[in-house]
Formats: structure tokens, sequence, C-alpha cells
């Protein structure tokens, strides 16, 4: 069970469990460069949590509200 857990997190910013993505699938999903993506996440606008010591992985919820506002 606890596995299924694992794959979903809970989002500060959205404020529920959200399943991240990978920085380079989710840029696809919204269609934007990999280094936006870097840059919400270093402006907060995205919640993300650092894997592996150098990768990331990032919420979709909030990546798609970002693309609504744009
Ligand atoms: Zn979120």
């Amino acid at each position: 069970m606890s596995r299924f857990i694992d794959s979903k997190v809970w989002c500060p910013l959205c404020n529920k469990n959200v399943q991240l993505l990978r920085v380079a699938h989710a840029a696809k999903l919204v269609d934007v460069h990999p280094r936006t993506i870097y840059r919400y996440i270093d402006e907060g606008l995205v919640y993300a949590r650092r894997v592996a010591g150098k990768t990331y992985r990032v919420c979709g919820e909030c990546l798609y509200r970002q693309r609504s506002d744009a």
C-alpha cells in the first residue's frame, strides 16, 4: 500500500495530493521549455521536490496554473 501513497505527495500550493512529474515529461505536457520549468521552480511558482540529488519532480497542477495565468 505504501507504494501507492509514495506516488502522490502533498502539494502545499495546490492544497491537495498530486502526482509529481519528471521535468522533461512535464515540459512536454504543458509545451514549455524545461528551462522555463526550472525558472518556475526558482521563483517558487510550482511545487518541486529534489530527487536523487540533482533532478526534480514537479507538480503538474501547479504548472497548468502557471500556463493559464500566462
Ligand atoms: Zn501543485
